[in-house]
């Protein structure tokens, strides 16, 4: 009997097999496929590398008005999959994770096949390999949903992208959530014609309207059919070029046709090999392992983290929840992740980032200000020609601490790296408007947008701090106040 069998080689398994060495336990990592999961070898990495050619496409195309004269760049897309291979081999060899796994004596079985429960305390892999174990974290990860529409087996998901042996010249995105939105952007940018569709009223239905709002118009300048509210999927048919999705919306019927469908409507726990009812382990009704907030299971002994309990979904939070999961694996249930501050975003042109609470949902509950400053009145983007987007602080008028923070254009992900590190520390507004954070940086929007809420707030701040950004400031800007509409 081992102390710890972790199920699942992705950012969860990989930190709770770590974790659960590091404390002393005797750990067993098991993993269908490679070391690395769904991050490291479908998701994140790999889409992001694809999503920095399409940033050097753009950034090509920008030569010009810098007087750099080069021809129209030319995308080699097998050259580009080989360039993404070779990235996520990189990324493979330098992770940190396995010599440290190796070296805390962690036993992994890599390419194990799938992993089942025989009982709640027994793993059987499909390479033949038995465990008995004391506790257990499932950490298995998700699957994109599949509709249960005629047809469907004629639709793709992104993971296709990596056996395309060209660019599609054209293509229909279904859902219009993080991955739908990052496959057409990207796609667009290779040079296919996309159509994206989202069935509720807006795209990225999470992020704050004004978000939605720019991006989806931003997509629409850029080429994008965007289609929102377009009704309910019927069918997908064969077409000599490709497949049609039948659609109904009021009554009636509609269609759409390309070269290829990607289907991006959600994502489930990868749980149909793991036999759980053997284990006793229960789901919601979504399909996802249902954990409390120490990762127990409804099995005590058995644990769960990252995807497969279906929360945020994203790699930093299955990180969170591995290290959780695993110390109450070994020391007994008593760590809670809590309410960690969590920005979120994505690689899209334009790029579009958030933290905290959206605007709708902060009216909900609190008193609140909000600030906005746009992209085309800093300096560092009008530099960078990048003046598309704008950056919107949420503030409580009781406490003056910030709620959320929603930005779109260059960079919206990592100048929401710094609101959050500012909300996580629970700077007030005004603390955050007197940092001289450098100029000319994207960043440096930040302080501006904290100064327009303090200024709205009645706050002082040190204006010196903004010296070198507001001598670049024409009336014009001067005029937009806070709370202004982006
Ligand atoms: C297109 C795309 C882009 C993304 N971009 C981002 C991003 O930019 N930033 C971000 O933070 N997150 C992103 N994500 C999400 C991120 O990839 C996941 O949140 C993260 O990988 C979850 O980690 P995990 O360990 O829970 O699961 P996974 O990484 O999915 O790992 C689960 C592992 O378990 C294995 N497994 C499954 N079932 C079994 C079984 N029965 N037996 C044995 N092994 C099994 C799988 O093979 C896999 O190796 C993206 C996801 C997608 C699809």
């Amino acid at each position: 009997m081992v102390d710890i069998v972790v199920i699942g080689g992705g950012p969860a398994g990989l930190i709770s097999a770590l974790r659960a060495a590091d404390l002393g336990a005797g750990a067993v990592l098991v993993t269908r496929a490679e070391f690395g999961g769904m991050a490291a070898n479908d998701g994140p990495v790999p889409v992001r590398t694809l999503a920095h050619a399409a940033r050097l496409i753009r950034e090509a195309r920008q030569l010009g008005h810098y007087g750099i004269g080069v021809s129209e760049p030319a995308l080699d897309y097998p050259r580009l999959l080989a360039r993404v291979r070779e990235v996520v081999e990189d990324v493979r060899a330098q992770s940190s994770f396995r010599p440290q796994i190796e070296s805390l004596g962690v036993s992994v079985h890599e390419h194990a096949g799938v992993a089942r429960f025989a009982d709640e305390h027994t793993v059987e892999c499909e390479n033949g390999v038995r465990l008995e174990a004391d506790k257990i974290i499932i950490c298995a990860g998700g699957v994109s949903r599949r509709l249960p529409v005629p047809g469907f087996e004629l639709t793709n998901t992104h993971s296709d992208a990596w056996s395309l042996t060209s660019v599609p010249p054209s293509m229909l995105v279904i859902g219009a959530g993080a991955t739908g939105v990052q496959v057409a952007s990207i796609f667009n940018a290779f040079g296919s014609r996309i159509q994206l569709f989202q069935s509720g009223p807006r795209i990225l239905p999470s992020e704050d309207e004004d978000v939605s709002a720019a991006v989806a118009e931003a997509f629409r300048d850029s080429g994008i059919a965007v289609h929102e509210s377009f009704g309910a999927i019927q069918s997908f048919e064969k077409t000599p070029t490709g497949v049609r999705m039948i659609f109904s919306k009021n009554g009636g019927e509609g269609s759409a046709e390309a070269a290829l469908a990607v289907v991006a409507v959600g994502w489930m726990a990868d749980t149909a090999g793991l036999s759980l009812a053997k284990a006793g382990v229960d789901t919601d009704h979504r399909g996802f392992v249902k954990v409390d907030e120490y990762q127990q299971t409804s099995t005590p002994h058995i644990f769960a983290a990252g995807d497969i309990t279906g929360r945020l979904m994203l790699v930093p939070q299955a990180i969170q929840e591995g290290f959780v999961a695993a110390t109450n694996a070994v020391r007994g249930p008593a760590m809670t992740i809590g309410e960690p501050v969590t920005p979120i975003g994505s690689f899209t042109d334009p790029e579009y980032a958030q933290v905290g609470l959206t605007e709708a949902k902060a009216r909900e509950a609190h008193d609140i200000v909000t600030a906005v400053v746009r992209f085309d009145s800093t300096t560092r983007t009008i530099i960078d020609g990048r003046k598309a987007g704008f950056c919107k602080l949420i503030v409580d008028r009781k406490t003056f601490g910030m709620l959320g923070c929603h930005v779109v254009g260059e960079r919206a992900v990592e100048i929401t790296q710094v609101a959050a590190i500012a909300m996580a520390a629970k700077m007030r507004v005004d603390e955050l408007a007197r940092i001289p954070l450098s100029f000319p940086t994207y960043a440096g929007i930040l302080a501006r947008v904290a100064a327009s809420a303090a200024r709205e707030l009645n706050l002082e701040v040190d204006w010196q701090a903004h010296q070198a950004e507001d001598a670049w400031l024409t009336s014009e800007e001067t005029k937009r106040g806070a709370g202004e509409e982006p």
